[in-house]
């Protein structure tokens, strides 16, 4: 087959891809203006002023301004995606719409993301992460807190229900796992949907573990979640995909049977280490990723949880506690 122009397929459908930058290592976030009734924005960028600047450019670009945005839609609770969204909204009067279980971390942005280290410093202390490696990660989470900020949610968006443009509609469905509060936008005439990082091209999205929208305390099995949210997704008719990070693709059944393949070789390695000794989710990451386990111990400890928890449901390992830390072993 030809290779196709995706970008270019993309934006006779009348969607454009802006990407903005970011602090983080995962690079630059889309932003999608789709040029319909109503004008809208899919995702802003972090919040800050060079990230304004690019995307205000790239709106001008395109023939508008973020003056004239009608309608901004928040794809997910990731500070990448909606520190901007309260901004844009203030100069543009723009709706800010979003799915019912993301409006309140949205809305209260400084409490939940309060919340959410809070949550996140239990996880990792229960799962063997040294008091000093949890500590220099909550001072990291601190300093990023300002690339996110509160925004008013105007408009609730339910699973299922559609947003209505002139041209266009956009089926709105929840698909936990990398965050809880993911949001999918699906054009089932063109066969499009907008992933945001529910999918994304190049690397497998981290099923972060997250506090609950439910308000339980109790540690999610995000990947679990995730791969139920895959499965969903992959019985979709879809044609493009247009992603939260990196550029438009297709076949996303080859992709997601990709990570399943992934997730279970990983599941596997894990199984080996943890039947030579009973260990924590900190120790087995060490063993997987020597340093990176301290550098990034919230990610790797997500990663190995994920994947402790498969072995679990499937019977395999067991956990145990001992003085308020867990650790694995083979049953
Ligand atoms: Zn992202």
């Amino acid at each position: 087959m030809n290779s196709r122009d995706l970008d270019a397929e993309v934006v006779a459908a009348g969607i454009h891809r802006i990407p903005v930058p970011t602090p983080f290592a995962v690079g630059r976030v889309n932003s999608y203006l789709i040029e319909d009734e109503p004008l809208t924005l899919v995702d802003a960028g972090p919040n800050s002023g060079t990230s304004l600047e690019v995307l205000s450019q790239g709106v001008e670009a395109l023939g508008h301004s973020l003056e004239e945005l009608e309608l901004l839609v928040i794809s997910h609770q990731h500070i990448d995606h909606l520190g901007l969204i309260g901004l844009v909204a203030a100069r543009s009067g723009a709706e800010v719409a979003a799915l019912d279980v993301l409006a309140p971390f949205a809305q209260q942005y400084s409490e939940q993301a309060d919340a959410d280290d809070r949550f996140a410093t239990r996880v990792m202390l229960t799962n063997g992460i040294p008091g000093d490696v949890v500590s220099a990660l909550q001072s990291v989470s601190r300093a990023f807190r300002a690339w996110g900020a509160r925004a008013d949610v105007t408009r609730i968006l339910h699973e299922g229900e559609a947003i209505r443009f002139a041209n266009r509609s956009l089926t709105v469905h929840h698909r936990p796992g990398h965050s809880p509060t993911d949001t999918i936008f699906h054009d089932a005439d063109r066969r499009m949907l907008l992933a945001a990082d529910h999918l994304l091209p190049h690397i497998s999205s981290n099923p972060l573990i997250t506090r609950p929208t439910d308000g339980s305390d109790d540690r999610p099995h995000a990947l679990e979640i995730y791969m139920d949210s895959m499965r969903r997704t992959r019985g979709m008719d879809l044609d493009i995909v247009l992603p939260g990070h990196g550029e438009p693709f297709t076949d996303h059944a080859q992709l997601i049977d990709k990570r399943f393949e992934l997730h279970k070789r990983r599941a596997e390695k894990l199984y080996g280490l943890i039947a030579q000794k009973p260990r924590t989710a900190y120790e087995l990451a060490q063993a997987l990723w020597g340093n990176i386990a301290v550098t990034q111990a919230y990610l790797t400890l997500s990663e190995v949880l994920g994947h402790t928890d498969l072995l679990h449901t499937a019977g395999r390992v067991a956990e145990m506690e001992d003085g308020g830390v867990v650790r694995f072993r083979a049953t």
